[in-house]
């Protein structure tokens, strides 16, 4: 029975949904979000052990989110109180060596990369007088002209065409040729294993380059507390607008009538009617099957949609600690992300057989340090690992999650004799217990379906169909799996809300 109508129902309290519903109330909409979850946030969120640790269930840095106009726009650099250490990021590749890390500043940086500081140097500089406005043309709406013109404005053709060959280069060989040193190439080109775009692949070095200069320029921060606070922090903005954000609700249909949707259905038996727009912050695929129904949308936009890849799924653990991690490289104690990767062969080696639905025999880590900049996430003294790697969802081996976590614990040993001694406890999340967690985390994927690049921009997540709305009048999309893709940003959220708008000028509501 529909309990209500407003203006818009969104779909999923994910950052995205949360993004949305903000921009669309302080248009002056009436908007409800609808969370089937307990707690808003989606894959932002933690959990308090008994023990006194915080577990980041999914999402931790938010470097990224620091380039994002939606950081400001929700005033969460002031609602939440941001927490970093000296080092954003640093990477160990061979066991016993040293390894390498990025300091707050470039120049800092520069001197921990000794032949390859001023190489370094020349990239940070391109970043921040062409790599800024291009990310932020490229993240932004489609076809928005401004953005753009910015860009062209600051560059030669010669140099736009060179700029257009990087964002296609395999990282590996846009790290071989600018450095010359294993550390800096690694500093640089770990940061690829965030996505699921192997580093010998075409794309893979505006992955990596986004989240590096993006931990240069703005750090790797962290939310004192625990990353749930940054999702309260939304919520509030959110409420503040004049959103009514309601957990606990699970949207099992949207109402199609006559090729409009017109509200939700949910699990409770209720609805929500909804005047000018349904939006959903839901994986495409499950909206498409399950909550509107394929007879409802065109056979062609359907097949495009099956050409929709999800990519290979995130396997976490978090390892409390009675004391700090004792990294061999002891300047990695107070980094905050760490990537344990091997050298760029052994990188692209194992991202090959995750790929092929391979565990990795040598798994690519990416950790978190939380604590380092925020002691209330342990008990005093004690330390976490944040730890988590790409694997497939469904290796074809059975009984694999434990061991393939000591596969993991091994790895970590290596660099950092004697960790498996001060191991209090361990906690296994599989790429499905993700899912289960929320279900836009199709077999585990973090990023709402693989970022190689025939999956963005213009083709995401249906080729012709990246401007958020479906071919339903009054639904759109606005999760991580449309443009410009998965990450704590809010974009998706901010693009989708200005379509709606744009859309809804040309339709009075009734
Ligand atoms: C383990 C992990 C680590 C990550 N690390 C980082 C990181 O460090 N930094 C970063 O920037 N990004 C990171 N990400 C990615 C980032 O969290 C996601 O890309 C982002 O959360 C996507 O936001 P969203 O709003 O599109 O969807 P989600 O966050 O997935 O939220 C969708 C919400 O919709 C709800 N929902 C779905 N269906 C329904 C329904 N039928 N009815 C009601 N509610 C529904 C879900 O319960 C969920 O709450 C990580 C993700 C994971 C899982």
């Amino acid at each position: 029975m529909i309990r209500v109508t407003v203006d818009a129902v969104i779909i999923g309290a994910g950052p995205n949904g949360l993004v949305a519903a903000t921009a669309l109330a302080r248009a002056g909409w009436s908007v409800e979000v609808l969370e089937r979850r307990d707690v808003a946030g989606g894959a932002i969120g933690s959990v308090r052990t008994p023990k006194g640790y915080v577990h980041d269930w999914g999402s931790a840095f938010y470097g990224v989110l620091h380039t994002s106009p939606v950081l400001r726009e929700l005033g969460l650099d002031r609602r939440v109180p941001w927490a970093h250490t000296s080092s954003p990021v640093g990477a160990t590749y061979r066991p016993g060596e040293p390894g390498v890390v990025m300091r707050r500043t470039a120049t800092e940086t520069a001197q921990e990369l000794g032949e390859d500081a001023a190489a370094w140097l020349d990239t940070v500089a391109w970043w921040e007088r062409l790599g800024v406005p291009l990310f932020a043309a490229m993240m932004g709406p489609i076809g928005a002209p401004l953005p753009l013109a910015k860009v062209l404005a600051r560059a030669t053709p010669r140099e736009l065409v060179a700029t257009a060959r990087t964002l296609l280069e395999p990282v590996e060989d846009w790290t071989r040729q600018r450095y010359r040193t294993e550390a800096a190439r690694m500093l640089f080109a770990a940061n690829a294993t965030h996505a699921d775009i192997g580093v010998d692949v075409a794309g893979s070095t505006p992955a990596a380059m986004l989240l590096a200069m993006a931990a240069q320029q703005h750090g790797m921060p962290v939310p004192v507390g625990g990353a749930d606070v940054l999702a309260q922090a939304m919520v509030e903005a959110a409420e503040e607008a004049g959103v009514v954000v309601r957990t606990g609700v699970d949207v099992t249909e949207v109402v199609v009538r006559g090729n409009r949707a017109v509200g939700v259905r949910t699990a409770d038996g209720g609805g929500v009617g909804a005047r000018r727009a349904v939006v959903a912050d839901v994986a495409p695929t499950i909206l498409a099957r399950d909550l509107v129904g394929e007879q409802h949308l065109p056979g062609p936009w359907l097949g495009q949609l099956r050409r929709h890849r999800y990519t290979s799924g995130y396997f976490r653990l978090d390892l409390d600690l009675d004391k700090p991690a004792p990294w061999t490289d002891e300047r990695l104690r107070d980094a905050m992300v760490v990537h344990v990767t091997g050298d760029l062969d052994e990188l692209a080696l194992s991202q090959a057989q995750v790929r092929r639905n391979r565990l990795p025999d040598q798994p690519q880590l990416i950790l978190g340090q939380q604590d380092r900049a925020d002691p209330t996430r342990v008990p005093a003294g004690a330390a976490s690992l944040w730890v988590e790697c790409h694997c497939p969802a469904d290796p074809p081996v059975t009984d694999w999650t434990e061991r393939f976590a000591d596969l993991i614990t091994e790895r970590l040993e290596a660099h950092a004799p004697g960790l498996t001694a001060s191991i209090v406890e361990r906690t296994v999340t599989s790429p499905n217990d993700l899912q289960r967690l929320d279900p836009n985390l199709v077999g585990g994927d973090v990023g709402g379906g693989s970022a190689t690049v025939d999956q963005m921009v213009v083709f995401r997540p249906v080729a012709g169909w990246s401007s958020y709305a479906l071919p339903v009048a009054g639904l759109y999309m606005c999760g991580a799996a449309s443009h410009p893709g998965g990450g704590v940003h809010g974009l998706c959220g901010r693009n989708a809300a200005k379509t709606v708008l744009r859309t809804s000028r040309f339709r009075r509501a009734t």
